[in-house]
């Protein structure tokens, strides 16, 4: 038994949709088509269904204009590719009601593609918090070569020494890195702040997630992303760093599109542990994926995450 939705919210068929049907049909599998008005809830806030027929080998020019909600195949291939809410979803056998992609899967399926990744983040605590304004609009090769010139050059306690110098002096030494000058004055402002604590990290760590965030946010320059790749990769501290990566691969595998960084960020911290270690390798496994499989142009034909949302809608 199949039973295919549609909704009046959107409006087209996912392409490839038609085949599997056919597919479907030929072998017999009971297809119900049921067309769901959302715009007219009943009382209890459920979409209201306004027909229900039987699959005769074609869906109709009307329903054509509507969106499917969900495909819920009597196969494993089409259940497993499903991302109905457990809670909607009333196949018979329990096994199968399990989305195959779901938030709560993405940090074991990642990891199970590209191996441990550990803390990710290479370096001291000291040469992570200058890497993370470095690295803000370049690739990491030219962060390395920028912390390169740092270390070098000042040898040892890169915090203090970098402190002592000026903005150009600073700009000339992380060259590499682009943006040197807005750079440069960036890591001058956090330095300021590194300062009120003597540089000492313990010290800051005294205060809570939030006072520590809350400050960071007041040193110019230091955004959201930034400040969260401190805390938790310098101060190991347990906060979720959102990138652009993390946006792209959200909506590409579920389908979630938010609206603000800390609605990111928070839903990955409802859904998972809040803990140092897996933020750290969870955050290193998603740029991975993206920057591997997941670019501008994704390579799904080679990518073994079977039930991305994107995928599937466009086979
Ligand atoms: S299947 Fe394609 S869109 Fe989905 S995660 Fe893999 S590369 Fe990205």
């Amino acid at each position: 038994m199949c039973m295919l939705i549609f909704s009046n919210k959107a409006t087209s068929l996912p392409y490839g949709l038609q085949k599997k049907l056919e597919i479907a049909h030929a072998l017999g599998t009971t297809i119900k088509l049921v067309l769901l008005d959302e715009l007219a809830e009943s009382e209890k806030g459920i979409p209201r269904r306004v027909t229900e027929e039987n699959y005769k080998g074609n869906i109709s020019s009307e329903k054509r204009r509507f969106t499917l909600r969900f495909l819920f195949f009597a196969t494993e291939e089409m259940c497993y590719n499903c991302c109905l809410e457990d809670n909607m979803c009333n196949h018979p056998d329990i096994t199968r009601r399990v989305c195959g992609m779901k938030l709560e899967n993405l940090y074991e399926i990642l990891r199970e593609i590209h191996g441990p990744q550990g803390k990710w983040w290479p370096g001291t605590p000291e040469e992570i918090i200058v890497s993370a304004v470095l690295t803000q609009n370049t690739n990491w090769k030219n962060v390395e070569k920028a912390l390169e010139n740092i270390k070098e050059y000042c040898k040892k306690d890169i915090l203090h020494c970098l402190a002592k110098m000026s903005t150009e002096e600073i700009s000339f030494l992380i060259k590499p890195a682009g943006f040197f000058n807005v750079k440069a004055q960036r890591l001058k402002n956090l330095l300021t702040w590194l300062k009120s604590y003597n540089f000492d990290l313990e010290k800051i760590k005294t205060k809570s997630i939030e006072e520590i965030r809350d400050e960071l946010l007041s040193v110019k320059g230091i955004g959201k992303e930034t400040a969260d790749s401190i805390i938790l990769y310098a101060l190991e501290l347990p906060v979720f760093v959102v990138d652009a990566y993390t946006k792209r691969l959200l909506d590409r595998l579920l389908g979630i599109k938010l609206k603000e960084y800390d609605e990111y960020r928070l839903l990955f911290e409802k859904t998972y542990p809040r803990d140092v270690a897996l933020y750290q390798e969870f955050h290193g496994l998603i740029v991975e994926h993206a920057k591997a499989l997941c670019r501008t142009n994704p390579l799904c034909a080679t990518c073994p995450v079977e039930s991305c949302k994107y995928k599937n809608t466009k086979k």
